[in-house]
């Protein structure tokens, strides 16, 4: 396995260590990653979560190629409801979104701003972009998938081959963190 890569929240005191490469980089358009984002930029101080198309950039990495170097206790997690599978957690040192886990899943999904930019990876494909009010707005220069597309459905399969099929779960976050709805948001 070629290397590592450090990424680390804006102020720099959590770092995160991935093992690899990630076996995907997708840009989700679906309404809890636009909400969850948004709410997370909300945070004082908060580094940005979205783009300018409220798309999430998500770097995919296996859960048992990421670990936590330094600064773990600043993780805090965020679920849009409380019984919700998918959290989002957060460093709270400087209110940086660091990745969202689909708990039950066996990948994490890193959010691409925290790399530097000369760094960062390219999405490859949209993904949900169904769930825009006009998905026909978006531009071409990537695969543009309504739902997940198969492509994507077929990464995750490989990677959970990979694993033999096991959900490692990830030993990282912390309590539960509430963030207001911003005054003015829908
Ligand atoms: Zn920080
Ligand atoms: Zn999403």
């Amino acid at each position: 396995m070629a290397g590592s890569h450090t990424v680390g929240c804006a102020c720099g005191a959590l770092e995160l260590e991935l093992q690899g490469e990630p076996f995907g980089v997708v840009e989700c358009l679906c309404g809890d990653c636009r909400t969850a984002g948004a709410l997370i930029e909300s945070l004082p101080g908060a580094p940005p979560a979205l783009d300018e198309r409220s798309a999430s950039r998500f770097v995919l990495y296996r859960k048992d190629r990421v670990a936590c170097r330094k600064g773990g206790e600043h993780l805090r997690d965020h679920r849009l409801t409380p019984a919700s599978p998918t959290r989002r957690l957060v460093a709270t040192c400087c209110n940086s979104a660091m990745l969202l886990d689909f708990t039950k899943g066996h990948w994490v999904s890193l959010y691409a701003p925290r790399w530097p930019e000369a760094e960062r990876p390219r999405a490859e494909m949209r993904i949900q972009t169904a769930s825009l009010p006009d998905p026909s707005a978006l531009p071409g220069d990537i695969p543009n998938h309504r739902g997940f597309g198969l492509g994507f459905a077929f990464r995750m399969l490989r990677a959970f081959a990979a694993m033999g099929f096991r959900n490692p779960g990830l030993p990282l976050g912390g309590a539960p963190i509430e963030i207001p709805t911003p005054p003015g948001a829908a």
